[in-house]
């Protein structure tokens, strides 16, 4: 089997050759179609992690809908929003489309999957970077929640990182596992 040296975990995806982009892109997909079995683990892991994320959705979406339409600052830029190698395992994993850009992005352009309703892919899909930030002023909002809920939210979030990090691991398990039964 051709050697995997695509990969590195934790990396920032470039968007400056995105014609290596889709290489990749199908490289990792062609283990999830050809092997399913042999990643079964980090499949199941992407779908357990997509639904603790539906779950958080609801939470999120209640403090941004209150602080982002006063805010002029504009935080969905390509410099805050770049999917790193971590999410394109992720969303493969779950059998979804990677949302490839059509072209080399700048980092201060606004990032490629706004519009003007808003983010275009549900929050499952979305970088983790992008999932992780909250600004203060949102912040500010949650801390100020129900004890209870902000103590739920913040559970669900470890384990949402706990189980990527499980994921993760289990992929590049199952990576070294192929490479093993094809040599
Ligand atoms: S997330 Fe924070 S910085 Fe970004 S638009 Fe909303 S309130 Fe403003
Ligand atoms: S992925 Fe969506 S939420 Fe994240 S920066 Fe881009 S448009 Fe904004």
């Amino acid at each position: 089997m051709e050697k995997f040296s695509l990969i590195n975990k934790g990396e920032i995806l470039l968007w400056n050759n995105i014609e290596e982009l889709k290489k990749l892109v199908d490289k990792v997909d062609s283990f999830f179609k050809n092997f399913p079995e042999v990643f079964e683990d980090s499949i199941s892991l992407s779908r357990e992690i997509k639904n603790i994320i539906l779950k958080l959705d609801p939470f999120i979406e209640l403090y941004a809908r209150k602080t982002c339409p006063k805010c002029s600052n504009i935080c969905c830029l390509n410099k805050n929003s770049r999917y790193e190698y971590d999410d394109l395992i992720y969303i493969l994993a779950l059998r979804e489309e990677f949302p490839v850009p059509d072209r080399n992005l700048k980092e201060k352009e606004p990032c490629y999957l706004l519009t003007e309703k808003g983010c275009k892919i549900p929050r499952y899909l979305r970088p983790l970077r992008c999932n992780w930030y909250f600004c203060s002023d949102i912040l500010k909002e949650m801390e100020a929640s129900p004890a209870r809920a902000f103590r739920e939210f913040s559970n669900a979030f470890n384990r949402m990182l706990y189980l990527r990090q499980h994921m993760l691991n289990s992929f590049f398990q199952s990576l070294s596992n192929l490479k093993g039964l094809e040599n």
